[in-house]
């Protein structure tokens, strides 16, 4: 899809955040991204679907997550962490929660499959786990190399019942996934639904994935008020790859004075370090080169490899209500250690980069003591020992 633009103007200015978002695919997906468009606004104003999803995801999923007081990493950082427990969730992260949501939208519209891309194979796996659930019939579409590096990831979709297809073109990586994951929609828009893994995409995707993370935050916040005297913490702190872990716990406590954070992976900053651009449908934020094609980005965490963020997070900077910072991979591996060894949570390597970033600040000014933070750990660390096998020195 990269920086193909044929929309209209009106397509564009549709689900803006600011000057961000819109709609930037050929003319022949408008329809299939305005059919989901509508039928989310229905589902979503309808308390039925609410309470189906909502259902599924308490007697599936393990909804709702613990709040987790990190009580012997707070006593050496002189701030109160409390871990929103995503990592808890079946499949080990928050990415349940929004192929749920979609997976029960696509039923509800009578589509009979359902399409995915995917980079490492994380949302492929999610997807996978929902369309065996719901029993429908699940497409991903992966990278070569992908496929080659991501062994155990293809095996799992396969032991879940999905068709994997490898993608030889190009790069041989997500980008060309996602192109022909578009081709594969646009043939069969009638039948196929298509499933965005982050807050990213052409509109309404970047507000729908939103809305069905939102369950994080608005979980914690309520988890919050019982848990500190002021109800709502000073900080609220999230990784950010596409940015859906940080918007929907971010959607808790926008309406609040609590201090918003993202936190990038240094080689994948694109909030803190990206430009204005158009990739996979929507304009945003994106690590570009000198001649404004956009950089392959770099991380040690397969979930924060993206060179952008969704729109509505590049609108929050420009708003000011959220600022975006970045953390190397080794500040990164070296938190997950800590972590695992103050309370027993060895969390995914994107979560930990939210963690070393509460680190690195804590008892400064712009973390002082005595503040309360709230971290999403949006993974569970299972997925991540071989890397940290090679990369954490213990
Ligand atoms: C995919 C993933 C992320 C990054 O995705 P967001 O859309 O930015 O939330 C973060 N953490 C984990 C564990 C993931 O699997």
């Amino acid at each position: 899809m990269s920086s193909i633009t044929v929309a209209s103007e009106a397509d564009q200015a549709v689900g803006r955040f600011g000057g961000y978002g819109g709609r930037y695919v050929p003319e022949s997906l408008i329809p299939a991204c305005q059919a989901v468009a509508d039928a989310f606004a229905q589902a979503w104003a309808d308390p039925g679907f609410r309470g189906s999803l909502a259902r599924l995801l308490s007697v599936y999923a393990g909804r709702p997550t613990p709040l987790t007081p990190a009580l012997r990493l707070s006593a050496e950082l002189g701030v109160t962490v409390l871990l929103k427990r995503e990592d808890l969730t079946h499949t080990g992260s928050h990415k349940i929660n929004n192929v749920m949501g979609q997976a029960m939208l696509a039923r509800r519209m009578g589509r009979t499959r359902l399409i995915a891309e995917t980079g490492a194979g994380m949302h492929g796996v999610a997807t996978a786990t929902a369309g065996a659930l719901l029993g429908l019939p699940v497409k991903v579409f992966m990278g070569e190399r992908d496929v080659e590096r991501q062994a155990h990831n293809v095996f799992r979709m396969r032991l879940l019942g999905a068709e994997v297809v490898p993608v030889a073109t190009g790069s041989r990586t997500l980008k060309d996934a996602t192109s022909a994951a578009m081709r594969d929609w646009v043939a069969d828009a009638d039948e196929a639904y298509y499933c965005v893994g982050s807050v990213i995409g052409p509109h309404p995707y970047p507000t729908m994935v939103r809305e069905f993370q939102r369950v994080i935050g608005d979980e914690a916040r309520r988890q919050c008020a019982t848990e500190l005297p002021a109800a709502v913490p000073d900080y609220v702190v999230a990784c950010v790859g596409g940015g859906s872990n940080a918007a929907g716990t971010f959607a808790g406590f926008v309406d609040t004075d609590a201090k918003l954070v993202g936190v990038e992976a240094e080689g994948g900053s694109g909030a803190a370090n990206g430009e204005i651009g158009v990739l996979h449908g929507f304009q945003s934020l994106f690590l570009q080169d000198e001649h404004g094609q956009i950089r392959e980005a770099h991380s040690i965490a397969a979930g924060l490899d993206y060179p952008g963020v969704g729109p509505e997070h590049a609108y929050l900077r420009d708003l000011g209500r959220a600022r975006y910072v970045t953390v190397a991979d080794a500040e990164a591996i070296a938190a997950a250690v800590r972590l695992a060894r103050t309370e027993g949570i060895p969390p995914a390597i994107e979560s930990a980069h939210a963690l070393a970033w509460v680190i690195d600040a804590a008892g400064t000014s712009v973390l002082p003591s005595g503040s309360t933070v709230l971290v999403t750990l949006s993974g569970r660390g299972d997925k991540d020992l071989t890397t940290l096998m090679t990369e954490a020195e213990l």
